[in-house]
């Protein structure tokens, strides 16, 4: 299907969000989202129009049809025949003019529901389309963690194409609606017209002081609604805790607390409402009154113009007057939900300074020599990992990062895809700077298998085929083969076609590494790929990794001794520092940190122990 998507201008746009947002401000960045849909735009004022229009045509019938019927009263010979005829032409227009309503409401509707729809769309894919260009830290940051950052995008989209939705079928007829009455009201009689425009003032001033006044209460009810839902969640996350300790009472107790609270802003807020609701509907009813004294007045004067039939007419105008004045509030409220989540929205969506940095360095030919210089890294909340790192990883050799957790391994690795850049030093892939490479190309030539979390929702055969969209179901075929994993696909009911999220965390990391020989990088980094598996797994996809390493540049990162044993070169880190570095039997004999590590790690597996059973 082919989109519509609208041209934005994000760097001049984020301008507009210095400060918070008000109601001008979000509109100018909606702008560009209807903008593409013109027509629909035109369509639906015109039908406003004509729907203001046709919501005056009552007031006028009956305006006539009341002076038709006196004249007939007091006409010397009364006439039924005429009598029937005032009735069927009255009935005629009020029936064709409802017939018309009809129409014009119900495409109307759906104009306006069509462009939230379209509107909705587009922005939903406009912020994801920018989230994917967006680097690293973005994601990492506090602010964005994901439930975070997906409730910021769903309230947004969802409250600013409703704000569209709430401009063209509501705020926008309304007011046409009004301001039209209020003409014929003027049209009719200056001095009508005059009170009843004295009287709007009034209405939007009331209205002005309840959307204050409940604006902190619906805040509150809001910041209430999350509490409870996030302590459900706490009780539903930690339930074998609450149950272990017996703590069932002090949790319901907690929630009783929180839900009384709400209780008390609910009613409130209603008592408020109501309150409002009556006082301007009572409000409604002396500008009605007033409009009934003046305009009988001025009839029982005999001033020009005023008939028995104007008094009707301008009741019900004035009823067209305040209908949108009543509303007022419920919008003003949509509005101010919008404002508040447009503002998280918006700031998705202009974070210009959050996308990706590339440089234009392109090569076919990647060998693989990284060499990092005097670097520096600290994360965006202030945690600094790495310290005055400098070390070279050789091409086509497999090179081991060792140290303990938090030590800053995988923040090396993290920097050499460049989804962060150090704050101080340089790193080089084959004598580039890594700023200066194309990122696409760069990540093009490197295969990273983490701990877990790489596997998609999808079958086997989608998963692999992540590693190169365009291999044939052959080419799948060989590369599992090539992770040690095909002949488990093929004991499978459905093989290929099986969900990959059902199979074991072994079978899972396999999956991974095949997906790796299918993209054929000439670079792996593997962080931990046998982490949280067990003896059985991590033997059957030693094999894997070993197939996947001959002829790349290897970096490893494992607390598994017979991973970093055969490495080339191994580097230890220690609190983000390096502390040693060398082949691993000579690390090992330096003693440090390396030595207490593998000692540990040997103590810890009963080495000598497993030893002496093996050897029997
Ligand atoms: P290792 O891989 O050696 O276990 P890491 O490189 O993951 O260590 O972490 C090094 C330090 O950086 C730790 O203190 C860790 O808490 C911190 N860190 C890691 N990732 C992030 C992140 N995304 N945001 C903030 N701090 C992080």
């Amino acid at each position: 299907m082919q989109t519509n998507q609208p041209k934005t201008n994000h760097a001049n746009s984020s301008k507009n969000l210095q400060g918070k947002m008000d109601i001008m401000s979000m509109l100018r960045n909606i702008l560009p989202y209807i903008r593409p849909y013109k027509w629909l735009i035109s369509t639906t004022l015109v039908l406003t129009l004509i729907s203001s229009l046709l919501a005056q045509v009552n007031a006028i019938v009956l305006d006539k049809a009341v002076d038709s019927i006196n004249d007939l009263l007091h006409q010397p010979s009364f006439a039924w025949s005429q009598a029937v005829r005032i009735l069927i032409v009255i009935s005629s227009i009020l029936l064709g003019k409802e017939l018309i309503s009809a129409v014009v409401t119900f495409f109307q509707r759906y104009f306006g529901e069509r462009m939230r729809i379209l509107v909705s769309r587009d922005l939903s894919l406009d912020v994801v389309k920018r989230m994917l260009s967006f680097r690293m830290a973005f994601f990492s940051s506090e602010e964005n963690e994901t439930g975070k950052l997906q409730s910021r995008i769903d309230r947004g989209v969802m409250s600013l194409s409703n704000t569209v939705n709430n401009l063209f079928i509501e705020i926008l007829p309304l007011f046409t609606t009004a301001i039209m009455a209020l003409v014929l009201m003027f049209k009719a009689n200056v001095y009508v017209g005059l009170v009843a425009l004295f009287i709007v003032p009034i209405y939007f001033y009331v209205t002005f002081i309840q959307a204050k006044r409940m604006k902190n209460g619906r805040r509150s009810i809001f910041s209430s609604h999350q509490k409870v839902s996030q302590c459900i969640l706490n009780i539903i996350e930690s339930i074998s805790v609450i149950k272990s300790f017996n703590r069932e009472k002090i949790e319901s107790e907690r929630q009783a607390i929180i839900q009384n609270a709400m209780t008390e802003q609910q009613l409130s807020i209603r008592r408020q409402g109501y309150f409002f609701g009556g006082l301007k509907s009572f409000l409604e009813k002396i500008g009605t009154v007033l409009i009934i004294i003046l305009t009988a007045y001025l009839v029982l004067i005999d001033y020009p113009g005023m008939t028995i039939g104007k008094i009707m007419y301008h009741v019900m105008l004035f009823a067209n007057v305040s209908a949108p004045i009543s509303q007022l509030h419920r919008i003003y409220d949509d509005l101010n939900d919008a404002l508040i989540y447009a503002e998280g929205f918006f700031g998705i969506l202009h974070a210009d300074h959050e996308i990706e940095a590339s440089g234009k360095h392109v090569s076919s030919d990647v060998k693989g020599n990284f060499v990092l210089e005097h670097v520096d890294f600290t994360y965006s909340n202030g945690t600094q990992a790495l310290y005055d790192v400098s070390l070279s990883i050789p091409a086509g050799k497999i090179t081991a990062l060792v140290g303990l957790s938090g030590a800053g391994k995988s923040t090396v690795i993290n920097l050499l895809d460049k989804f962060y850049v150090p704050q101080v030093g340089s790193i080089t892939l084959d004598g580039v700077n890594l700023n200066d490479w194309d990122t696409q190309n760069l990540r093009e030539n490197v295969g990273l298998v983490l701990q877990k979390n790489h596997i998609f929702s999808g079958t086997i055969e989608e998963n692999i085929l992540y590693g190169n969209p365009k291999a044939s179901h052959e080419d799948v075929v060989f590369a599992s083969k090539q992770a040690y994993i095909y002949d488990q696909i093929m004991q499978l009911p459905e093989g290929f076609q099986t969900q990959a999220l059902q199979l074991s965390g072994g079978q899972q990391q396999r999956i991974a590494i095949a997906r790796m020989f299918l993209k054929n990088p000439p670079i792996i980094f593997l962080d931990e790929p046998t982490a949280s598996l067990d003896a059985i797994a991590t033997e059957q996809i030693k094999a894997a990794i070993d197939a996947i390493k001959t002829g790349r540049t290897v970096i490893i990162i494992s607390h598994n001794i017979g991973q970093i044993i055969d490495a080339d070169t191994i580097y230890v880190l220690q609190e983000g520092r390096v502390v040693q570095s060398g082949t691993p039997q000579e690390v090992y004999a330096q003693g440090g940190a390396y030595k207490s590590i593998l000692d540990a790690s040997a103590r810890s597996m009963n080495v000598d122990k497993i030893a002496e059973i093996i050897g029997q």
